[in-house]
């Protein structure tokens, strides 16, 4: 199923994001952390890619395995930056012949050690050409792409980030995932400045339940989000005790959720990470607002 169709429902639906093992040694506790999640019936889960599309194939075996024998739609994460048009074309005729529907297209990050390399003979410089080559390629794929409600760190300004925005969905982006924030009203603002800008396609808040405290300051470094004092204060006081953190990273995720769905965002994709038992607790705390 298309995720614009998921998308059109107006009531309330969770999405849950896995991501592909690094090693063909962990794909089984990978497709256990996915049979448990996709049991919660989410409207749709997401497979990320690894960057330089080194576990391609993983991400492709468990989008498939997701649809096919779960019955949940899924949605495929590819990225293009640091590989050659020839493999990123190679492995969209794999989606392709995998019967893939839904596909979030991405750069992907600039690897650390390319950083400082000159660029202009790379294949791939934005998402949009991506995009493009998606659209060529003669599958009726649903497009997907990331938006950035507190501004992609590469981008030297809001305006400039929401034009570039502007082009992917110009260039047949048909919904938006946001990348993770704590503080709702950054997501609201963010809404109101692209759809003043024109941009009209769906666009799904990432929630990221962070449930240990090593992972804030990977997130914070990942994302460049803001941290509200409320959720430092959290992490202070909790974030000692794996137990408490748990439950109190939980709770504020919950609390992000219920307001969103409070505000007429139906539909909220959550970073579960392989963490079962963290989309089994999120499930569990909205369950009578999801029914
Ligand atoms: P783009 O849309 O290409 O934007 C990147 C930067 O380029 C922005 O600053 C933008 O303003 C600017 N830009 C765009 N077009 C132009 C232009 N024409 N001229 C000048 N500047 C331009 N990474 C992975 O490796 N694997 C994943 O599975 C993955 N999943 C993700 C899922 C979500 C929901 C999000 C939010 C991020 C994900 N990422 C993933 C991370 C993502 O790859 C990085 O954030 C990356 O740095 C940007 O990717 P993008 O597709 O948003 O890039």
């Amino acid at each position: 199923m298309r995720i614009t169709e998921i998308l059109k429902s107006d009531k309330p639906t969770i999405s849950f994001e896995v991501f592909p093992p690094k090693t063909s040694d962990s794909f089984s506790a990978v497709e256990k952390a996915v049979d448990e999640i996709a049991a919660m019936n989410p409207s749709y889960m997401s497979v990320t890619y690894g960057a330089g599309g080194g576990t391609s194939q993983y991400t492709l075996d468990i989008a498939r395995e997701i649809s096919e024998k779960y019955g949940v739609p899924s949605l495929a994460h590819l990225t293009c930056v640091s590989s050659s048009r020839e493999s990123v074309k190679s492995r969209i005729e794999d989606f392709k012949a995998a019967g893939i529907e839904n596909v979030l297209a991405l750069r992907g990050d600039i690897p650390a050690d390319r950083i400082n390399e000159d660029r202009s003979g790379w294949d791939y410089h934005h998402a949009t050409e991506l995009i493009a080559d998606l659209k060529e390629s003669g599958a009726d794929f649903c497009i997907g792409g990331a938006c950035y409600p507190e501004v992609h760190p590469e981008s030297s300004n809001r305006s400039e980030d929401i034009i570039h925005l502007k082009e992917k969905t110009d260039a047949g982006c048909e919904f938006l995932t946001t990348q993770m924030f704590f503080d709702n009203s950054l997501f609201y603002a963010f809404l109101s400045r692209i759809r003043e800008a024109g941009i009209n396609v769906p666009v799904i808040p990432g929630i990221m339940p962070i449930t240990n405290a090593n992972q804030v300051a990977r997130a914070v470094k990942l994302s460049g989000s803001f941290m509200p004092q409320r959720f430092s204060s959290i992490v202070d006081r909790f974030g000692s005790s794996p137990e408490a953190m748990m439950q109190a990273g939980i709770a504020y995720a919950t609390d992000q959720i219920i307001d969103l769905f409070a505000n007429n965002i139906n539909h909220i994709h959550i970073y579960s990470m392989n963490k079962p038992a963290v989309a089994a607790a999120i499930m569990r705390n909205i369950s009578e607002i999801i029914k």
